[in-house]
């Protein structure tokens, strides 16, 4: 991790400059392996589920006993982690629920807006070395909430053709409707295309690598959404004389072992408080099992000692983090400073992994500067908001003039006719 004293504004833009990972040309793969699939469908799906997963499947889907068994194998300590968490991020999520209002915009026009469930959502879990079965509650529980009457889920299968456990547990528990075992693009073309065994959806959420990556892309190109354009992780913490070093030397750690491509910063106002991280840091990180990934990740991670917290808190709008820990005195009134971040975690005991897992919040968040433009997923994410409006023979009456005199400036005669039309049969009683 390397410090930077009093980075001027001028070398802001390089300081928030995240790890451009050289991707290698996947778009020619992924659209080879969609083409093959939208032709030759399940059959394809499998072969390439033996080519990449290493494993013949004969069914994807899988079944209520494959389900039962896996239940059975999670233990009993995670089974109610899992449901401590799930209770929570349906809480939160709940809380989510818009009541529509409808307002009398003129006497007799009135206009309301009412949200209804995307039908139809996959979600993605990669497999591998991490199951993230964390994932499938932050997905599954608000697409329940929203009332999406399809939730599918694709994960990869393992050498004996098996998903995770605990990913199956969590699944049956959220209201997953189908599970599948399918992995990569494979996965992504199936969801985008459908085929005999895997339906077709319309919009896919969730992590991936970069073949995954790409291949939500280009399912967008074909017409489908996305939730997010999908990054490496990041944290940025901005702490003062008030954090615990040992906790911002944990918070730190904790981010850097997503991924060895993850970001974390360390902002404040004193070289001290780095000199004190930093050498938890070191401490912490010697009994970590994933100490290469942590590693990797703090090469491309900066502590930036700024004059004074107001100035840090400018940089970390600048940055747009994805997680933001406030590590500083009387966080909470600042947070009326923060423009730009995905999510935000107020004082010394809001540490990210609470929002990670437990907390209630989402971690399906905006990385890469996304945080400018973008929010992380909520029940929004599943919902399509449609608007109404009720024109009474008064509203009409009240409003029609107005609409006559704009469609006849813009020269569309037609709309000003739909509105005399009706005035005119109003006046003849
Ligand atoms: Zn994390």
């Amino acid at each position: 991790m390397k410090t930077y004293l009093n980075p001027k504004p001028e070398q802001w833009t390089e300081l928030a400059q995240r790890k451009t990972v050289t991707k290698a040309d996947l778009n020619e793969t992924v659209k080879a392996i969609f083409d093959d699939i939208q032709k030759n469908g399940i059959k394809a799906v499998k072969k390439y589920t033996h080519y990449f997963d290493g494993v013949s499947i004969e069914n994807c889907r899988v079944t209520t006993s494959e389900i039962e068994d896996a239940i059975a194998q999670v233990s009993l300590e995670l089974k109610n982690a899992i449901q401590v968490a799930a209770e929570n991020i349906t809480q939160f999520h709940l809380s989510q629920k818009e009541i529509p209002t409808k307002i009398e915009t003129t006497s007799g026009v009135f206009c309301w807006r009412e949200s209804r469930a995307i039908d139809t959502i996959g979600i993605y879990i990669p497999g591998g070395t991490a199951p993230l079965f964390s994932t499938v509650l932050m997905l599954a529980i608000p697409a329940t909430i929203a009332g999406c009457k399809n939730i599918i889920l694709c994960s990869p299968p393992d050498k004996n053709g098996n998903i995770n456990p605990a990913i199956l547990f969590a699944a049956q528990l959220t209201g997953v409707t189908q599970m599948y075992k399918v992995g990569g693009i494979q996965a992504i073309a199936a969801l985008t295309f459908g085929t005999d065994e895997i339906p077709k959806v319309s919009k896919i959420f969730g992590p991936g690598n970069q073949y995954v990556t790409a291949a939500k892309q280009y399912a967008q190109q074909l017409g489908l959404a996305i939730d997010l354009p999908a990054g490496p992780s990041e944290l940025l913490v901005i702490a003062d004389a008030t954090c615990d070093p040992e906790f911002v030397a944990s918070d730190l750690l904790s981010q850097a072992e997503h991924g060895g491509d993850s970001q974390v910063i360390l902002v404040t106002n004193s070289e001290e408080i780095v000199t004190k991280v930093t050498s938890a840091i070191e401490s912490q990180k010697a009994i970590l099992p994933r100490q290469s990934t942590v590693e990797k990740a703090l090469e491309n991670s900066r502590a930036l000692v700024f004059q004074d917290i107001p100035t840090g808190i400018e940089f970390s709008n600048f940055y747009a983090p994805e997680h933001l820990i406030l590590s500083i005195e009387d966080a909470e009134s600042k947070i009326k400073f923060i423009e730009n971040a995905g999510s935000v975690f107020i004082g010394n005991y809001s540490c990210e992994s609470a929002g990670d897992y437990a907390s209630g919040t989402n971690h399906t968040l905006p990385t890469n500067g996304y945080a400018k433009n973008y929010s992380g997923v909520s029940l929004d994410s599943f919902i399509k908001k449609i608007t109404f409006q009720k024109l009474t023979s008064q509203g009409i009456q009240n409003l029609g003039p107005t609409i006559e005199i704009m469609a006849a400036a813009e020269q569309l005669d037609a709309h000003k006719n739909a509105v005399s039309i009706r005035l005119k049969k109003l006046q003849n009683g």
